[in-house]
């Protein structure tokens, strides 16, 4: 893979912004160089533009290069970046499966970018032949996304290795929910493809989605492109500290995951039981799929019981089926109540 010639050209020549914190990076016993506001401390400092402590914590945890880790403002960031990077408005695409999730589309269509989708099968399993049939000669990114969001089953291993393989391009494997899955990560192969990049974030699992914390995991000259594009400070203090706070805390969220897979397992086969249920999707995330006879009435009827499942009826191949989150078991009673008034 030649990663210049993937590369947008103006990125290529792109001189990034050099902020006072790139230029001076040590300890000082004065700083006078950021027009900050000499009161209050410590917010009235400009945070770390690459995040190195975090980072360092993250690098051990993950048991990756500290310059192979990318931190953005959720993985949203990462997925708007990839595309600005590589993808040329207008000429370029991007290949990626349907269903899958939404921001994909959205980053494409910012950018003016065409993401041609690539139907899942029955099981919502991946076909690596029809992926690769779908690139052309302007495809740089595909984005695959496992375990799947809505769909909630993880993508077969090989062929998402296959397509690594064998796609000229970028992959982007989403892992967003592999926490919650058996299956393992793709970190440990990550050095093993050069045009890998793996997403990970802190939205789920971790239980801070309201910090707005991504990671991205790739070669240090990837990550080395998204550093010269970002915002320069794209991380804020608060972030950064709560992040550092959590990943001292990793038997606590170990033991959320735990007992999120446990409420998985018993919300399944307790949905099951309901008439009007016709299929619970296996699942390897903290949300269940669940196809029903009207799931827009149920939606409704749990709407006004102050209860929000997400409908994705009009998603292809989700006829009919509502996404549920697993919560506490305390609300995830309160649903089943609700649900029982209905038979
Ligand atoms: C929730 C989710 C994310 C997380 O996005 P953030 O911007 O990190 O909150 C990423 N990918 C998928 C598939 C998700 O479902």
């Amino acid at each position: 893979m030649n990663l210049n010639k993937l590369l947008r050209k103006n990125i290529q020549t792109l001189k990034p912004y050099s902020s006072a914190r790139d230029e001076y990076t040590g300890k000082a016993m004065v700083y006078l160089d950021a027009n900050e506001n000499p009161f209050n401390q410590p917010y009235n400092r400009y945070p770390d533009p690459l995040q190195r402590e975090v980072k360092e914590k993250i690098s051990v945890i993950k048991n990756i290069a500290a310059n192979q880790i990318f931190l953005g403002n959720g993985s949203d960031e990462p997925i708007d970046l990839l595309i600005r990077a590589f993808c040329e408005p207008g000429v370029d695409n991007i290949v990626t499966i349907d269903p899958t999730y939404g921001m994909y589309q959205v980053a494409a269509d910012i950018s003016g970018v065409e993401l041609c989708k690539v139907s899942l099968n029955k099981n919502f399993d991946l076909d690596t032949a029809k992926i690769i049939a779908k690139t052309n000669i302007n495809s740089k990114l595909i984005f695959l996304c496992s375990p799947n969001n809505p769909t909630g089953n993880s993508l077969n291993k090989e062929a998402i290795l296959n397509i690594v393989k064998s796609f000229k391009g970028i992959v982007i494997i989403d892992e967003a929910y592999i926490d919650f899955a058996p299956e393992k990560s793709l970190l440990p192969q990550l050095n093993s493809f050069e045009n890998l990049v793996i997403l990970q974030t802190f939205s789920k699992a971790w239980g801070v989605a309201g910090i707005r914390l991504g990671m991205a995991f790739a070669s240090p000259e990837i990550i080395n492109i998204l550093n010269k594009i970002k915002y320069p400070y794209n991380i804020n203090i608060l972030t950064q500290q709560k992040a550092m706070e959590l990943l001292s805390k990793k038997e606590e969220v170990k033991s959320w995951v735990n007992q999120i897979i446990t409420e998985r397992k018993k919300m399944a086969e307790l949905l099951g039981k309901f008439p009007f249920v016709l299929k619970i999707y296996p699942s390897d995330t903290n949300f269940l799929l669940v196809k029903m006879h009207d799931a827009n009435g149920i939606y409704n009827y749990l709407v006004d019981e102050g209860i929000i499942v997400r409908d994705r009826s009009k998603v292809h191949l989700c006829e009919n089926s509502l996404r549920i989150t697993i919560g506490t078991s305390n609300e995830n009673e309160i649903l089943i109540n609700a649900l029982k008034q209905l038979i």
